[in-house]
C-alpha cells in the first residue's frame, strides 16, 4: 500500500466514523503521530500515523475544501 501524503489542513475521510457520526477530519499536525480534528463535533485527537493511514478511506481533493 502506498504511503498517503498528508499535509496540515488536508481533509480526510476515515473508514470508521467518529462516535458523533461524522466521517471527515481535518489534519492539524503531522509527525510520527498525526493530530486530527473531527469536523462534526470539533474534538481533536492524536492518532498513530501508521494506524491513521490504514484507516483513511480517502483524502478529499482541494476543490472540495472550503
Ligand atoms: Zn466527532
Amino acid at each position: 500500500m502506498p504511503i498517503i501524503p498528508l499535509r496540515p489542513n488536508d481533509r480526510i475521510q476515515l473508514k470508521k466514523p467518529h462516535p458523533c457520526g461524522n466521517h471527515v477530519f481535518l489534519v492539524l499536525r503531522i509527525g510520527s503521530d498525526v493530530r486530527i480534528v473531527c469536523e462534526g463535533c470539533k474534538r481533536d485527537m492524536t492518532v498513530d500515523r501508521v494506524k491513521l493511514e490504514k484507516s483513511i478511506k480517502k483524502v478529499l481533493p482541494l476543490d472540495e475544501q472550503g
